[in-house]
Order: C-alpha cells, then sequence, then structure tokens
C-alpha cells in the first residue's frame, strides 16, 4: 500500500473539481486528484462513433463574453486563450418550434431583440413579456456571479436562491397562453427541473445567463479539461487517474485523507465532486448524523433523458443547425413531462461539433434530446451496465420516434443516420447520478441541494450541480469549495479582478 501526504485532495476530475484544484493550486496549496476512470474530465468527455467525435455533457454554454463569470475565470486560471469559443448566432441562438404555431420563434441573446421578437409574434401579451424580462433582469443584478461589483459570501450565505416564487406563478402572471408560456420557460431545459418544480431564482440564474449570450466551444468540452489538465501540470498538480476512492479517513471529527484500493493519501482537506449521493457510503457510519447522511441519499436528481448521436449526409447539411439549436417544446408548463396521448415530447436537437469547423468530422455530428425518466426503463435494469431482453428493441423504437419527431424541422432531418442511443440507465451508470439526471441535483422549490461545506471538518461538496446546473454552475461550485478552504472573498477578488 502507497501513502503520499497532500494539503487537498480532490475527487474527481469533472470542471467542477479541477477548477477547485486549479484555484487551491494559484493559492499556494499542495493538490492532488483522484479520478476513478481512465481520463479526467467527467461529464465532459468525448466519444468516436464511426470517426465522429461527439460531446457527452456539453453543448452550448453562457456566460463566456467579454468580463463575463467564465471567461474571467479561465483567464485568472491562465486558460482562457486555449479554450476558443465561437458566439452562436445573434440572430437566434435557439430556434423554438411550436405544434400549433406555424413559424419559428427565435431566441435571442439580447433582451431588446428577445422583447421585440415574441412581441411581434404574440402582440396581445406584449406587456406580459415585457414584465417577465424585466424580472428576470433585475434579479440577475443581485447575482455576484452576473455583477461582479458584490461580494459573494452574503449571497451564497443568505440562501438567495431558496424559497422563491413558483415559476409557473410568475410567468402565469404575465401570460396565460400556453405557446408563450413554454417559450418562457424553456429555459427550465438547461436545468432539468419541470417548470411546475422550478423556482424563479434559480431560473433567473440560467434565463438571465442565455439572455446575454450563448456560446460554443471548438473542440467542445474536451478542449475546456485539456487546458485545465496542461495548466495543473504545470503549476505541479498530480492527477491519478483509474483511481477510484474507496473510503475517506478520519481523525476525531475533522476528514483525514482518502483511500483506494491499494493506496492512501492524506490530507487536511478533501473536495469530493461525484454526485452527493454518494458520498455517505464513502463516510464510517458514524461520521454523519442520520438526518444529514439521509439528506445527501435522497436528494432528487433533474431529469434524465433519452439521446441519440447521429450523422448527417454530406447532401444534406441541415444549414439551421450551423449555429442555433432547435427545440419542438410542449405548449404550457409540460417541456420537460414526457410524450403523453397525441403529443409529442419536448425535442432538442443540435449540432456542437460544428464549432470545431465545417471541414471537420465533428461538424457531421448531430446530437437530439428527448426528457425521460428512469422508470420508463427501470424494467432493463440489470445492474450496473448490464441490461435484460427488450432493452434494444425498446431503444430502437424511442430513437425512431425521436428521429421522425425532427422531421417537423424539415424532410431533411429524416436523413440524419443514427449511430449511439442512451436512455436514463446509460446516464445513471456513466454519470453516477442516481436516477439518471443529466444536471446532477435538482435546484428546485422542494429541494435546495447541499451546500458546499458538509457537516464533517475539511470536507466540502463541488461536483453535479452541487450549487448551479451546467459547466457555469460547476464552475461556481468549484470556485466555492475553494473558497471554503482558502477564503471565499479572496478567491471571489481574485476572479472578479479578471473580469
Ligand atoms: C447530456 C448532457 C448534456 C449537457 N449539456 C450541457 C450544456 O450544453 N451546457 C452546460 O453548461 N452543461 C451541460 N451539461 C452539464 C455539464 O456537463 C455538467 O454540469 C458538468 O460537466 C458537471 O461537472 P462536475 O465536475 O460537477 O461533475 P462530473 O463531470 O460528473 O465529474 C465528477 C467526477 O468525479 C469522479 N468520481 C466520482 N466518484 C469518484 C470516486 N469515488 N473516486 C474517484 N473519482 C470519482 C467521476 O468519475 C467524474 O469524473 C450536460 C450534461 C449532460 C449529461
Amino acid at each position: 500500500m502507497t501513502a503520499t501526504k497532500t494539503d487537498t485532495v480532490v475527487i474527481g476530475s469533472g470542471i467542477s473539481g479541477l477548477t477547485t484544484a486549479a484555484l487551491l493550486a494559484r493559492c499556494g496549496h499542495e493538490v492532488t486528484i483522484v479520478e476513478a476512470k481512465r481520463k479526467p474530465g467527467g461529464a465532459l468527455r468525448r466519444f468516436n462513433r464511426e470517426g465522429i467525435p461527439f460531446d457527452v455533457g456539453f453543448h452550448y454554454s453562457s456566460g463566456l463574453g467579454q468580463g463575463q463569470f467564465l471567461r474571467a475565470l479561465w483567464d485568472c486560471l491562465g486558460v482562457v486563450g486555449a479554450i476558443p469559443t465561437t458566439p452562436l448566432s445573434p440572430d437566434g441562438y435557439d430556434l423554438f418550434s411550436l405544434p400549433n404555431t406555424n413559424r419559428q420563434i427565435k431566441a435571442y441573446y439580447s433582451y431588446d431583440r428577445l422583447s421585440t421578437e415574441l412581441c411581434a409574434i404574440f402582440p396581445d401579451e406584449c406587456g406580459g413579456i415585457k414584465e417577465y424580462l424585466a424580472t428576470i433582469r433585475e434579479m440577475s443584478r443581485a447575482m455576484p456571479f452576473y455583477n461582479p461589483t458584490l461580494p459573494l459570501t452574503p449571497f451564497l450565505r443568505g440562501g438567495a436562491l431558496a424559497n422563491d416564487r413558483p415559476l409557473t406563478e410568475v410567468i402565469g402572471a404575465c401570460t396565460s397562453n400556453p405557446d408563450l408560456q413554454a417559450v418562457l420557460s424553456a429555459p427550465t431545459f438547461l436545468y432539468g427541473v419541470p417548470p411546475k418544480q422550478a423556482g424563479l431564482a434559480m431560473h433567473a440564474v440560467v434565463a438571465h445567463g442565455y439572455y446575454s449570450g450563448a456560446w460554443g466551444i471548438v473542440g467542445g468540452g474536451a478542449t475546456i479539461v485539456e487546458a485545465l489538465v496542461a495548466e495543473l501540470t504545470r503549476m505541479g498538480v498530480k492527477i491519478m487517474t483509474s483511481s477510484p476512492v474507496t473510503a475517506l479517513k478520519m481523525a476525531g471529527d475533522q476528514v483525514a485523507g482518502v483511500s483506494g484500493v491499494d493506496w492512501q493519501l492524506t490530507a487536511k482537506n478533501v473536495v469530493y465532486s461525484g454526485h452527493p449521493h454518494h458520498l455517505p457510503g464513502l463516510l464510517p457510519a458514524e461520521a454523519l448524523r442520520p438526518a444529514y447522511r439521509n439528506r445527501l441519499r435522497e436528494l432528487e436528481d433533474t431529469v434524465s433523458m433519452h439521446i441519440v448521436f447521429g450523422e448527417v449526409a454530406a447532401t444534406s447539411p441541415l444549414p439551421l443547425l450551423d449555429r442555433a439549436n432547435l427545440y419542438q417544446l410542449r405548449p404550457g408548463f409540460e417541456l420537460l413531462a414526457p410524450p403523453g396521448g397525441a403529443e409529442s415530447a419536448t425535442l432538442m436537437i443540435t449540432a456542437p461539433g460544428r464549432h470545431d469547423g465545417p471541414a471537420t468530422p465533428a461538424a457531421r455530428g448531430v446530437i437530439l434530446m428527448r426528457p425521460a425518466h428512469l422508470g420508463e426503463v427501470s424494467r432493463f435494469d440489470r445492474g450496473y451496465k448490464s441490461r435484460g431482453p427488450g432493452y434494444a428493441e425498446f431503444k430502437e423504437q424511442v430513437m425512431q420516434q425521436m428521429l421522425a419527431d425532427a422531421a417537423v424541422f424539415g424532410e431533411d432531418f429524416r436523413t440524419i443516420r443514427p449511430l449511439a442511443v442512451g436512455s436514463p440507465l446509460t446516464f445513471r451508470d456513466r454519470l453516477g447520478s442516481p436516477a439518471g439526471g443529466v444536471y446532477g441535483v435538482q435546484h428546485s422549490r422542494h429541494q435546495r441541494p447541499a451546500e458546499a461545506r458538509t457537516k464533517v471538518a475539511g470536507l466540502y461538496l463541488s461536483g453535479q450541480s452541487a450549487m448551479m446546473p451546467g459547466i457555469m454552475g460547476a464552475s461556481l461550485a468549484g470556485l466555492v469549495s475553494a473558497g471554503e478552504i482558502v477564503g471565499l472573498e479572496k478567491v471571489w477578488d481574485m476572479v472578479r479582478e479578471c473580469s
């Protein structure tokens, strides 16, 4: 058994873990990252099918404009130059189609243009549209990651994202038009909480981000991982891959390190960036009070998805997907509900590989996603990566339905050739989210995820939406974990000086 000593162990090399490690290393800490998988990156891995690289967990992001949070953070970490970004179309980055509306509705990353577009399509609802947009914009001004003149600590400690108004009540007061309700609640797709369970504050976090900018990344999420890993290596941070942590060591009430099958590391601090549900399983039973242990075990996931990875024919380049994402929305507040009756489920189509350049293999890839629940596939579940009879046929059926639904955007979409399909079981087993949630832990009105500080001294949580969803949320969570160790405002000052 090999044993080593370090200041901080970060468990997991997804974007949150890499961010925590990089910020701590900048502050002079000795850090070691331990990762269960063969390669770093967590959900930001790419995989290849028939020569086409596909992103699993990254399609587009907000926060990457000049002075915005993610760009400032990456600037501060010295990696911004190694992560080339491309803006999605300023003439509509998301195109929404609704069963009863015969024209596509464009989402703009400009409050003024978005307001003009929605008022032109829903002229009777213009007052409500303006009220909704003003509410989101006003709320964003109180959020430090959108308004870096603010300190971070009062925002985090003040529970600003909890106990807020139901999203459906806020949108419902602005409009009773089901098509417009669907468009205004569409950002819920990006944090995986059904609109009827969503709160206004988390909605404002995500919606304001995209109403202010939407970017792709050349090389996808893997580019972010490569840039951070190169910088971490330069700073002397050790990254141990193929090293699942099987237990946390305690010294009295304080965490004292981690161990794997034939190795251990002694450390004053441990940051766990896997799904919080699994943390109690790594600790001795007496380390956590039953109430806290149960809270972590029972945290509800975001929605899951069925996902199809396909190839477009060279003769049919589907130009709509060049710099925009397509959404077939369900009217009203049913955006994340599975198909019901005659209604198709919401369908999203995206082609993030096109940011690599038109002549690259990645540019031929198309990804389709449809909201799903683990219950739809639980009858095929035989444990980790093991499926019962009928699973392949079920996936084939879902895939065919999704491809048929895609034709709402044009007959050309029928030419997509499927190469791989994933279900909630795939996400459960690959991401470690107990119900296959694609965005980790759910931030909804009835659930406030656990804070970065755990009930064990020296042990922190940062992964799978512990703080906020998406790569921006995971990066902020990484920052908060580092901040809890070296001082929140110290780390926040480092970043805002770069914005
Ligand atoms: C289909 C899909 C689409 C998405 N699209 C977008 C998008 O377009 N834009 C966006 O911003 N976000 C998107 N996301 C979300 C985004 O990918 C995630 O929020 C983010 O990558 C999560 O990073 P993380 O570090 O919190 O967790 P993870 O990436 O899950 O990292 C956790 C790491 O911890 C490791 N680990 C866990 N337990 C242990 C252990 N015991 N020992 C050692 N290592 C361990 C895991 O192997 C993993 O590498 C998407 C996600 C999915 C699934």
